[in-house]
């Protein structure tokens, strides 16, 4: 079990160039017509059709449209409930996957990597700064002198994109999605709500992460990355009932529809959060949405062990007052919230490591 476990929010892939929720469509938009999404143009529209057909029909309650999230969980609903507005099942059925589409080709366009020189591209600043700080943790603790292995840290992310994973993989840092239970090895990255590169099986459960490849930016030096999501349903795998779009699923409370092989993502979380000793939050901003991380910290900070730290860096402000709510009287004297973007929290956390010895301060 991890000691130190880090949790990441959209904010911490904005360095990256990922848009956050709120507007994320403002990007989808410009993407599309500015004829960045090429031959998934005409699947994309249709999410603006049916976010414009919504904002007449539901004149009568508050939904937030422009929100990525809260429009993901709308459709979700829909398709559970059968129901919305004049659409047809298999039309809704279609709009949620177009809306799969237009979050991980939205991803792909925005973040970018920069050319590398023994490489061909390197990991975003932020992230690469993210796994040198991993790194150093386990170098700095007694029982770990091999290299590149790192299992004194855990991550729990709820972000969608491959900065995070591309930057382990391109520091030789080898990454465990924990998709199949009591699986030990490199370092947990455990992605809550899915990747856009997990291909899934509608026959058998599985879950199967897709290999990423780089596509040369055409505007610059930079590189595009892709996760072949077109060929998702194309994976090796032992059936072929792939399904068409990658799984990645809403922070909405009920992720029921999601059974199988993602639960034990989810259970692994619990378990690290149940072991953790020192928890960090970046860019998570504890939407009210997220019903589910709730009780899942709840549940999961359940066990024996004792929570040295849950320090949280958010350049909002108001982020704070949402998480004094989350946590229990008995670890309120261990928080911490500081005004911080991503990579300046790591500078923070990396500079304490330095000065402080292992031992005394709990590392
Ligand atoms: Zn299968």
């Amino acid at each position: 079990m991890a000691e130190n476990v880090f949790i990441l929010g959209a904010g911490a892939s904005v360095e990256s160039g990922a848009p956050v929720m709120d507007n994320f469509l403002d990007r989808a938009e410009d993407l599309l017509r500015n004829d960045f999404f090429k031959d998934y143009s005409k699947s994309i529209k249709k999410v603006f059709k049916v976010i414009s057909d919504l904002y007449s029909v539901y004149a009568k309650s508050y939904l937030d449209l422009n929100n990525i999230e809260s429009l993901f969980g709308i459709l979700e609903m829909a398709k559970i409930i059968k129901k919305l507005d004049d659409y047809s099942q298999e039309e809704i059925s279609e709009v949620r996957n177009a809306l799969v589409i237009l979050i991980v080709k939205t991803l792909e366009k925005s973040i970018r990597y920069p050319k590398g020189k023994s490489t061909f591209a390197k990991p975003t600043p932020s992230y690469d700064k993210f796994v040198q700080l991993i790194k150093n943790i386990d170098k700095n603790s007694k029982d770990n002198n091999q290299e590149n292995k790192v299992n004194n840290s855990a991550i729990i992310t709820f972000n969608y994109d491959l900065a995070l994973d591309v930057a382990f993989k391109l520091n030789n840092i080898e990454s465990n999605y924990c998709l199949n239970p009591d699986s030990n090895y490199g370092v947990k990255i455990l992605k809550l709500h899915g990747s856009i590169n997990w291909a899934h099986c509608l026959k058998c459960d599985d879950i199967i992460p897709a290999n990423i490849s780089f596509n040369k930016h055409t505007l610059g030096s930079d590189y595009f990355l892709t996760c072949n999501s077109e060929k998702i349903c194309k994976v090796n795998h032992k059936h072929d009932e792939i399904n068409e779009v990658p799984l990645i699923v809403p922070p909405t409370w009920n992720k029921t529809s999601y059974h199988g092989k993602l639960t034990n993502v989810w259970h692994q979380a619990a378990k690290e959060l149940g072991d953790a000793k020192n928890i960090y939050v970046f860019g998570y901003s504890l939407p009210k949405s997220d019903s589910f991380f709730r009780y899942l910290f709840a549940l999961g900070t359940l066990g024996d062990s004792r929570i040295r730290r849950f320090w949280v860096f958010d350049p909002n402000p108001a982020v704070k007052k949402r998480y004094k709510g989350l946590i229990g009287r008995g670890i309120s004297d261990r928080f911490d919230f500081k005004e911080e973007y991503f990579s300046s929290a790591i500078d923070l956390l990396n500079k304490e490591l330095n000065n402080n010895n292992n031992e005394s301060f709990g590392w």
